[in-house]
């Protein structure tokens, strides 16, 4: 990596006192790597007038670029301006600048609504400095250079930041020669070290790219990291999917931002298939999984909440019997809710479980992370696996979402000669449907 060494400095007391988590940092680590960027430093300072000009002098004297979010608003409390006029304009005023005061009158304007005088104090600016362009809010950003450093001040809302970077920002950082590009492959149905040892020498360290993985809620992601000029790094990047996605194969359900939900949802839409839901330990986190994918009314029906034993009985159907006779959380009572979840709404798949979350309710034979996951389909089986899940109750209630979501995965690309990680789970298969 070249080495433009930016520093990042987010302001605001929320971020000092754990009021809100910083999402703004790790944005601009992310895209400074991206465009041939070192991350040198990262602080978080109070909105402090004299703290914040200190750290800014500290960081401009170590780095090649600063960039700072937060505190451009139109309150007392929002000092960053005044901080930047006294590291960079020392002794003197804040000005007016005429293009900002435009910019304020149009965006009032255009919202039919009064600006508050306290307004104006966005249009100021370090007489040696310039305004950037906010076109998704009222407070402009800064930008200056001082003792040969690169210093921008954005505004803290991150739909704010996030453009203004883009857009004013990277483009004077940008090092074609230098660049860094990650992707990331999403999998899940093996274990990490399952995942590790097919990828072998992809994961030596030496490699470039760099290739490792991360784990969370049984998704294990691939990442890959690629260094060298623009077109250098993509060549390489790509190069390297094709090789993991080959020795991995279809256990990858995305890259990126894809979900295992718009995963399903793919499958499902190409099939001109429909999905359900029953969920009683996961309560609903299934369908919100699923409703986080745009336009998936066009493959999701619905789903149930079937907490309480009457619910299941009067809502989807469950015998009575078949409660008393296996308990709530059993194979069977899993294979009736998604038997009563696809005859309720119509639809060709339906997914059920039934767990028991914890931290209470477990017993010997069905402990904490127990749960049951059946699959129903239209023209064919009802499929129950029964899970055993680590963890505490989150843990345990969005790993049986995800394995959910995995089991309609591997059912819709009808490939049963892979073994996967519930292979060997205990399983009931009921043949007629
Ligand atoms: P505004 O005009 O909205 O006051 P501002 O530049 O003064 O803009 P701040 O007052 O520092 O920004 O922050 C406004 C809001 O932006 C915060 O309440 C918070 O919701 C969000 N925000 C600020 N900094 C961050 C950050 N580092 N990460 C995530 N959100 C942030
Ligand atoms: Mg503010």
């Amino acid at each position: 990596m070249n080495g433009t060494r930016v520093a990042i400095l987010s302001v605001g007391d929320e971020l000092i006192l754990g009021q809100i988590e910083d999402s703004n940092a790790p944005f601009l680590a992310r895209e400074l790597q991206r465009i041939g960027c070192m991350p040198g430093e990262r602080r978080t300072i109070a909105d402090d007038r004299a703290a914040l000009a200190q750290a800014l002098r500290e960081l401009i004297a170590g780095n090649d670029a600063v960039i700072v979010t937060g505190g451009l608003g139109p309150t007392l409390d929002d000092i960053t301006r005044e901080a930047l006029l006294d590291v960079i304009d020392s002794g003197k005023e804040l000005q007016q600048d005429p293009a900002g005061i435009a910019h304020l009158h149009s965006w009032f304007a255009a919202r039919g609504r009064e600006m508050a005088l306290s307004n104006l104090r966005q249009a100021l600016r370090p007489p040696s400095a310039r305004l950037l362009a906010n076109p998704n809010g009222t407070a402009p950003g800064l930008a200056a250079t001082f003792a040969a450093c690169h210093v921008f001040c954005l505004p803290g809302p991150p739909a704010e930041m996030r453009p203004m970077f883009t857009a004013a920002v990277a483009p004077m950082l940008f090092d074609a020669q230098s660049v860094v590009l990650t992707a990331a492959l999403h999998t899940i149905g093996l274990g990490e070290s399952n995942i590790a040892s097919q990828l072998n020498e992809l994961m030596d360290r030496a490699r470039e790219p760099l290739v490792g993985t991360t784990a969370s809620d049984g998704v294990i992601t691939i990442r890959v990291r690629a260094t060298g000029t623009a077109t250098a790094a993509r060549t390489a990047l790509e190069d390297s999917i094709r090789i993991i996605r080959e020795r991995v194969g279809d256990i990858v359900f995305g890259r990126d931002e894809e979900t295992l939900a718009s995963s399903v949802g793919a499958l499902m839409l190409a099939r001109s298939l429909t999905l359900a839901t029953a969920e009683s330990c996961t309560g609903g986190l299934i369908g919100a999984l699923v409703t986080d994918v745009a336009g998936s009314s066009a493959w999701y029906r619905g789903g149930f909440i079937p907490y309480e034993n009457a619910r299941k009985e009067v809502d989807l159907a469950v015998n009575a019997n078949t409660i008393i006779a296996h308990g709530a959380v059993s194979h069977e009572t899993a294979i009736e809710l998604a038997r009563g979840a696809l005859a309720r709404t119509g639809a060709d798949y339906a997914l059920s479980t039934t767990g028991i979350a914890g931290p209470s309710g477990g017993s010997e034979s069905k402990p904490v992370g127990t749960v049951f996951i059946a699959l129903a389909r239209r023209e064919g089986d009802v499929l129950s696996r029964r899970f055993l899940f680590p963890g505490n109750r989150a843990a345990v209630r969005s790993r049986a979402a995800r394995m959910a979501l995995a089991c309609a995965r591997v059912a819709l690309l009808d490939d049963a000669s892979r073994v996967l990680l519930w292979s060997e789970a205990e399983a009931i298969r009921v043949e007629r449907c």
